[in-house]
């Protein structure tokens, strides 16, 4: 079979044996695998300390094709599922730790990630998931990743006592993660303030239906003048001044939840303690989500409160100019890969 690998950074087509299950393991013949902006930071080194070798892609949707001893009680030959959980969570996760039975199995010691995904088959752990309708197309595998990082940021505001109705603010509405968001947090209930740069990605982002799209530039003055700050910022941005605007856009005791991250190279976000005493903000980040919450969103998503914005599609063999395209900015939404076999 087909698979995508980096060796020493360089991408690589390569003819692999297809994997075999192994206990509680599902193969899955992978039908569509979102490309995801991690997956270009890892192809070029942005995170230090990350190697650089190594199969990649972290979220799918395929059907079940063979199961390894114990799977069977989990899901069936034939299942169409969506797999992934973002990358970090979605391979193993003890089920017993404090961690994993407060519902952040990503901090379990035990826990394992996902990468492969960019091939025409891969062997997962079965528990990790999710039963798809048809109703939801291959096109959504982005849902895996960028949709549960969404559902799971937005989801810590329940959690972190702001309720729907309040303003709340998206940074990097328009993007990739950013664009979910919206659309969850306006199922949620939340009133949305949608913050991008640009007209023609302000344009998306008022199309997703906010009651404010607003550009990076003018943001802190419109959001003072129109709802006094917000509520809660969760920031997309992977650029250091995305984090700053976030916090400047918070009114007192505001919660912020930073999810995109920036290359080690943009350095740190600094705080002055006075501005921590005088706003007392609440500072948390939100990578990923559990099992459960791909659940959920599987549920919204069936309802069409959840659609991916997909841009470009594309065979395993234009991966390369992909993450070309997805450096130069080429489109807003996400690109997703069909054809797992040329
Ligand atoms: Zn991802
Ligand atoms: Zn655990």
């Amino acid at each position: 079979m087909k698979a995508a690998r980096l060796e020493d950074g360089t991408l690589h087509i390569r003819e692999v044996p297809v994997p075999v299950p192994g206990e509680e393991e599902a193969l899955i013949r992978i039908s569509a695998a979102g490309v995801c902006h991690s997956d270009l930071h890892l192809a070029r080194g942005d995170w230090r300390g990350v190697p650089r070798s190594g199969v990649i892609g972290h979220e799918a949707i395929g059907v079940v094709h063979a199961l390894g001893p114990g799977a069977e009680r989990f899901v069936h030959e034939g299942d169409r599922v969506i797999l992934g959980l973002g990358g970090t969570g979605g391979g193993y996760w003890c089920g017993a730790c404090e961690y994993c039975l407060r519902g952040q199995p990503r901090h379990c010691s035990e826990s394992k990630g996902i990468l492969g995904t960019f091939a025409e088959y891969f062997s997962v752990w079965a528990p990790s998931l999710v039963r798809l309708p048809d109703t939801i197309a291959d096109q959504e595998a982005s849902l895996a990743c960028g949709g549960l990082t969404a559902y799971g940021a937005v989801k810590k505001l329940l959690t972190h006592g702001v309720r729907p109705g309040r303003p709340v603010a998206i940074v990097g509405a328009a993007g990739g993660l950013g664009h979910y968001a919206v659309q969850i947090a306006r199922s949620f209930g939340y009133d949305v303030i949608g913050v991008d740069v640009g007209v023609e990605r302000l344009e998306f982002v008022r199309s997703l239906g906010v009651r404010l799209a607003v550009d990076a530039d003018e943001a802190v003055d419109v959001v003072g003048r129109e709802v006094g700050g917000v509520d809660a910022s969760l920031v997309f941005s992977a650029k250091m001044a995305g984090f700053r605007l976030g916090l400047k856009l918070l009114r007192k005791a505001g919660l912020f939840v930073a999810v995109g991250l920036p290359p080690t190279s943009e350095g740190n976000l600094e705080l002055n303690p006075f501005e921590l005493f005088l706003m007392d903000p609440t500072i948390i980040y939100s990578a990923v989500g559990t099992v459960q919450d791909m659940r959920e969103l599987v549920d919204l998503a069936a309802a069409g409160r959840v659609t991916s914005h997909v841009s470009r599609v594309g065979a395993l063999s234009d991966l390369g100019s992909i993450f070309d395209e997805l450096e130069a900015g080429a489109y807003t939404g996400r690109a997703v890969i069909t054809d797992l076999t040329t």
